[in-house]
């Protein structure tokens, strides 16, 4: 837990969010201004800064995050596509940093990113 970290306060329960899936590793809830008609948010538990800091040790976990953005997708029935980003540092466009994955899905969506 990084105190100053907002993310840390949703897994902690001291910023309010709706917890769309969460288990012992990992916890989804709605992006707070979505970009999106589904846009979730898909956060590890544990606090990790950024992808820039995802390490050997992280394998497992960063798996998990995959799979349970698979399983979301599937559960809130975006069969015809969705998006998974993870924006990394600065040129990146990461504004909380506590890596985190976004689901995007519900609409076309352009290619390249802005
Ligand atoms: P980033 O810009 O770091 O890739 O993504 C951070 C995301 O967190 C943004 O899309 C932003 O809307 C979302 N966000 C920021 N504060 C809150 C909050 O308090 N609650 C929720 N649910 N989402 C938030
Ligand atoms: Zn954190």
């Amino acid at each position: 837990m990084n105190t100053d970290c907002l993310f840390c306060k949703i897994v902690a329960g001291d910023i309010p969010a709706k917890r769309v899936h969460e288990d012992e590793l990992c916890l989804a809830f709605p992006d707070i201004n979505p970009q999106a008609p589904t846009h979730l948010l898909i956060i590890p538990k544990e606090h990790i800064a950024s992808q820039a800091k995802a390490m050997a040790e992280h394998k497992l976990l960063l798996g998990h995050l995959m799979a349970t953005a698979a399983e979301l997708a599937r559960t809130h029935k975006l069969d015809k596509g969705y998006r998974v980003v993870t924006n990394t540092g600065d040129d990146g466009g990461q504004t909380v940093h506590h890596l985190h994955l976004h689901l995007l899905g519900g609409r076309p969506m352009g290619w390249p990113p802005g």
